[in-house]
């Protein structure tokens, strides 16, 4: 990386001063399992494993290499979901092959959907240039073991957000930051992400450069964005190290940067002061950036800052739906209405023989209860033309029999032979058996009308049974059919 000076940052930093200073309440006791989980000694021994492979110069046999061994190591810590994305980029030797390691640990079961991404980053490749044999135990070494710790834990207990793991290639510039030099695997990725239309979900993006440093600071740039500096100074109180934290008063091309000229609110923790004395930086880019300036209790507090700025974005999603009302109460609810649904389905079907019993409303009423519950099964369209059914078959159900057997001179005998018969012909030959039933019965009906009556005006048993039969087609007929149908309506709903 490299610092940006500028008058507005400045000015920036000193409004946040003021505002950030005060706002950073000690809650002391605050931790999770991932705090606690956190291993400074499994940090420590990640950053010495990867450092000594020795350099890694961008875009290099070696740095492919280191490349693979992050993958394995992640692998190894649980996080499965890992893989190697090797790209083209031009550069100043011309266009040549970039390795990032990216890596997804899926959100927690009770993160909301889709859930929101949290990008954790830290280039692996080592500056090119300094000696034969600088393998950047801090820059770049510290922020990959930190890193590696800090997948293990989130694997072990994830957060409610989806978090992206990226280990940048060729953040280091071979000659000079230019456009075709240097931050290649962070521009690439976040290119790709804007590509997958994965931006709009990413929440924030967290870099971890430089961070292993035995003599521990916090130098955060200008250019990180306000809101995560001061989740990261509220952090730091919370880890005891408050007053190693600083604001510089100036910006810093880092990868993070990528991620900002998308808006992605982003924050760089860097320790900007890696020399042999307070304030000073003059062992980065330096052969003496090696293993011994580093400790596991800097990688720890680094560590510990990025993953409380995670959980306290964590903390701002939308809570999670309580269980009672997505594990228990949501079923019964559906069950419950459903049994009811049932009875009156049954009852409106038996009402369509029983004359006692209105058919059709009950089945409808059946509609209506389900219509309570919460999904509101039933367009208002569908269940108002299905009311005015209800009433008209029930009104020709009143009428239409009693006229067509004055008509054509049947009984009541015929009507209840008719049913009767429907009932003989649908429970011992079905499915058909009910037509040929309910003529018989209609006519064994006007037949035993005939023979009781005393009335002078005998008619044709054969066309009072068919005047029977026919009113009973279209009274009874049509509210088994329209009964039936709600019938289906109600299957619909409990799939
Ligand atoms: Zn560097």
């Amino acid at each position: 990386m490299r610092f940006t000076h500028g008058l507005l940052p400045l000015l920036l930093l000193m409004a946040t001063s003021l505002v950030a200073a005060p706002s950073a309440p000690a809650s002391a006791a605050q931790t999770s399992l991932r705090l606690t989980a956190f291993s400074p000694a499994n940090a420590y021994s990640n950053t010495a494993a990867f450092y000594a492979l020795g350099p890694k110069p961008a875009a290099s046999p070696a740095a492919q290499a280191a490349a693979r061994h992050i993958l394995d190591q992640l692998r190894i810590f649980g996080v499965t979901n890992a893989s190697l994305d090797s790209f083209e980029s031009p550069s100043p030797s011309g266009l040549q092959t970039f390795c990032n390691v990216l890596a997804t640990i899926p959100a927690a079961p009770s993160a909301p959907s889709p859930a929101p991404l949290l990008l954790l980053g830290a280039h692996y490749d080592t500056k090119i240039g300094i000696s034969d044999q600088f393998a950047g135990a801090n820059d770049s070494a510290s922020g990959v073991g930190a890193l590696l710790e800090i997948a293990r834990v989130i694997a072990l207990h994830p957060l409610r957000h989806e978090v992206r793991l990226a280990f940048f290639d060729g953040e280091e510039a071979a000659i000079a930051y230019a456009p075709n030099d240097g931050f290649h695997g962070s521009q690439h990725l976040a290119a790709t992400m804007l590509k997958n239309e994965e931006i709009p979900r990413l929440s924030a993006m967290i870099l971890l450069d430089m961070i292993g440093d035995a003599s521990f600071s916090l130098t955060l740039p200008a250019n990180t964005d306000h809101d995560l500096r001061k989740l990261a100074l509220a952090a730091a109180t919370d880890e005891d190290c408050r007053s190693a934290v600083s604001l510089l008063p100036y910006g810093m091309s880092d990868d993070h940067i990528a991620f900002q000229q998308l808006k992605v609110p982003a924050i760089d923790l860097i320790d900007f002061e890696f020399g042999s004395a307070p304030g000073k930086n003059d062992y980065w880019h330096t052969p003496a950036d090696t293993l011994d300036k580093i400790s596991p209790d800097s990688l720890k507090k680094s560590s510990k800052i990025a993953l409380r700025i995670a959980e306290a974005l964590d903390a701002r999603l939308p809570a999670p739906v309580p269980a009672e009302s997505s594990g228990f109460v949501r079923p019964f609810l559906k069950t419950g209405l459903y049994a009811i649904a049932i009875l009156l389905l049954l009852l409106g079907l038996l009402g369509c023989l029983i004359p006692a019993l209105p058919g059709p409303p009950l089945a409808y009423a059946a509609l209506l209860v389900l219509q309570c519950h919460p999904s509101h099964p039933y367009s208002l369209t569908f269940l108002i033309i299905s009311g005015l059914l209800t009433v008209i078959v029930t009104i020709a159900d009143m009428i239409a029999p009693s006229w067509l057997t004055k008509k054509a001179g049947g009984s009541r005998w015929g009507t209840w032979g008719s049913v009767l018969g429907f009932l003989v012909g649908l429970i011992f030959f079905p499915p058909f058996g009910f037509l040929i039933g309910c003529l018989l019965g209609a006519f064994l009906g006007e037949i035993l009308a005939s023979h009781s009556s005393k009335s002078a005006k005998k008619s044709a048993p054969v066309l009072s049974a068919l005047a029977a039969f026919a009113g009973f087609l279209l009274g009874t007929g049509l509210k088994l059919l329209l009964c039936l149908y709600f019938c289906l309506q109600s299957l619909h709903f409990w799939h």
